[in-house]
């Protein structure tokens, strides 16, 4: 052993009066001594002191961890208990603990007398403990993107298991009008309950978010779950062609490995007529935000009814076809929520039909975001061009379906 590191040694045994674990003194020469593990290189460390007559015995509990190490395996053994009782499915995990402050204070006071820079103790704790789990369960550690977070407290000696959320994909179509996409508290009582909502503290007693999650969040024995959608449509909007795409995030699912395909009967079974969903499948986390972004970028087909106040020439109805590029000032129904802005669109194709001689339907295939409603009626000029401009008469849109997204 090189003299410095002998050295170096001896003080801290005498600093510490010889009550020092094996596994504490280990650590702290872990970068300069080799061995297997910090516990084989204490005793390593111990037995040359011993040898050179320079150990001093301990007496005592561990000055750095007070003797901590000897309740691993009884912390091991809480780990197991708690997972067992809560039935908790995963195939990853990650360890993670809480130890007394006094602990960690004294371990940095021996790294800085000594110029020591090495691994803490709770890295060493949380890699005994991972270690051992893994063997017992048959389960991998996994640092990025674990399943559950094994949290060991040992001031209190408790086990906190954060499970972390599972994503699932998928798409879905809306076949009826009234029924928004997520969740919408009463506005008299902000979800508390009151007799305008007659107690459900809901607007709306159904949301395409509820018809979805509430049998995942079941098959997922899962705590609650949060709906993403890629954009969304009015509630008096219907949601048509190959649907819209959404993530569902389930927080805190007991069972991750839930059968999708199964999921899916059971929604389309329970939502039949209302709310249709296509094939699910499982996404990493960051699909919640990739589409959320993307749903600006697609581009889209709606079907629009049209009220005119006045009749129209057939010669000035073409003039729509030549509406491209849109510019539309943030729509007075949503400025009290959104910031006044000018946002430009395109329209890629617009195609009338006459219904009678105050009625049109058109199919208008753009970019998404062209706010639709405001795009027929003007919105009182905030919209340019817009249906009613170009055919100089008031304009309504009285039904709008969304035929496609993402084309
Ligand atoms: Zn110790
Ligand atoms: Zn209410």
């Amino acid at each position: 052993m090189e003299l410095q590191i002998e050295d170096k040694l001896v003080k801290v045994i005498k600093f510490t009066e010889g009550n020092i674990c094996d596994r504490c003194l280990g650590r702290n020469f872990s970068k300069s001594v080799a061995g297997s593990g910090n516990l084989e290189r204490g005793e390593y460390l111990r037995n040359k002191l011993e040898a050179s007559n320079q150990n001093i015995p301990k007496t005592g509990s561990c000055y750095i961890c007070n003797d901590l190490f000897e309740s691993l395996d009884k912390m091991t053994n809480n780990v197991v208990e708690v997972l067992k009782d809560k039935q908790i499915h995963f195939s990853n995990f990650l360890v993670g603990s809480r130890v007394d402050s006094e602990i960690l204070k004294r371990e940095e006071q021996i790294h800085k007398t000594f110029d020591i820079d090495v691994e803490n103790i709770k890295k060493e704790i949380n890699r005994e403990i991972g270690k051992e789990l893994s063997l017992r369960l048959s389960k991998e550690v996994e640092f990025d993107n674990p399943n559950v977070v094994l949290m060991v407290d040992f001031k209190t000696g408790k086990v906190d298991i954060q499970i972390n959320p599972i994503f699932i994909e998928s798409r879905y179509r809306k076949l009826i009008r009234g029924i928004p996409q997520t969740k919408w508290p009463c506005n008299k009582c902000k979800g508390k309950g009151c007799e305008k909502c007659n107690y459900t503290g809901k607007m709306y007693a159904e949301t395409v978010e509820e018809l979805i999650s509430e049998d995942a969040i079941k098959a997922a024995k899962g705590a609650s779950a949060k709906f993403h959608g890629a954009g969304r449509e009015d509630i008096d909007v219907k949601m048509l062609g190959k649907g819209r795409t959404f993530v569902l995030e389930i927080k805190e699912p007991k069972i991750r490995d839930i059968d999708l395909k199964k999921l899916v009967e059971t929604v389309n079974k329970h939502a039949m007529g209302k709310v249709e969903i296509s094939e699910m499948k499982f996404v990493a986390k960051n699909r919640r935000a990739v589409i959320k972004e993307s749903s600006r970028d697609t581009y889209k087909i709606y079907k629009a009814t049209v009220e005119l106040e006045n009749e129209v020439d057939n010669s000035l109805l073409d003039s729509l076809k030549s509406m491209k590029i849109i510019n539309q000032r943030t729509p007075i129904r949503v400025s009290h929520r959104r910031a006044d802005k000018i946002r430009t669109r395109e329209i890629r194709q617009l195609e009338y039909t006459k219904v009678d001689s105050k009625l049109l339907e058109l199919v208008i295939e753009c970019e998404g975001g062209l706010y639709i409603k405001e795009l027929i009626s003007s919105d009182e000029n905030r919209s340019q061009p817009s249906v009613a401009g170009m055919l100089k008469t008031g304009a309504r849109c009285v039904q709008l379906d969304v035929l496609d997204v993402n084309i």
